[in-house]
């Protein structure tokens, strides 16, 4: 485990530790007692060391050229609404309201009334991800949970939904970067 690894650590009502890069640097949510952030890094070091690697790897591959500049968020709206309801049909179900609004740590979420919020940052993806991304959370209309049922659901429709998560982390960073730093900012160095 190299010690320049950056995390933040959240506390919370779960009964194991856990890790996850969902935002582009690790977090380490730890149970409200028993474990220090040291011992999560000594126990998941591999792991984090693999998963670092991975994210790496795919950003690599992911040239900044990949992310798409040019649709705008109202195109992202009439596509996004179209994959809901081919999605709908795939899986015979039913999508109650679709909100768009910028979210900072995930793509997508499915709520328990069957609504669909979308991350506007979508736009910037091609579009069998966002495909992916839609499908996925409407899948939750049915399974809710992330069990061997959901993904056999998704397998369906998208048999190499790993590779698609996995391009979708790489698509995160991107996305974050282009976001979070000012245009000038970028132009100015080097
Ligand atoms: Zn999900």
């Amino acid at each position: 485990m190299p010690n320049s690894t950056e995390y933040t650590v959240e506390y919370r009502n779960v009964k194991h530790p856990r890790c996850e890069f969902k935002t582009g640097t690790l977090l380490i949510i730890l149970p409200k007692t028993g474990w220090t952030p040291q011992q999560v890094l000594e126990k998941y070091g591999e792991w984090i060391k693999r998963k670092q690697g991975t994210i790496n790897a795919a950003i690599q591959q992911t040239a900044e050229t990949a992310i798409i500049k040019t649709r705008t968020e109202n195109q992202l709206r009439m596509l996004a609404t179209k994959f809901v309801q081919t999605a709908e049909t795939d899986l015979n179900t039913k999508i109650n309201k679709i909100y768009f609004k910028k979210m900072k740590t995930k793509w997508a979420s499915h709520s328990q009334n069957n609504n669909l919020t979308i991350n506007t940052l979508l736009k910037y993806l091609p579009e069998d991800l966002i495909d992916y991304i839609i499908y996925h959370e409407t899948a939750h209309n049915v399974e809710r949970k992330h069990n061997e049922t959901f993904w056999n659901l998704i397998n369906r429709k998208h048999p190499d939904y790993q590779a698609k998560e996995e391009n979708l982390l790489a698509y995160w960073f991107l996305t974050q970067e282009i976001t979070n730093k000012p245009e000038s900012a970028k132009t100015q160095r080097g």
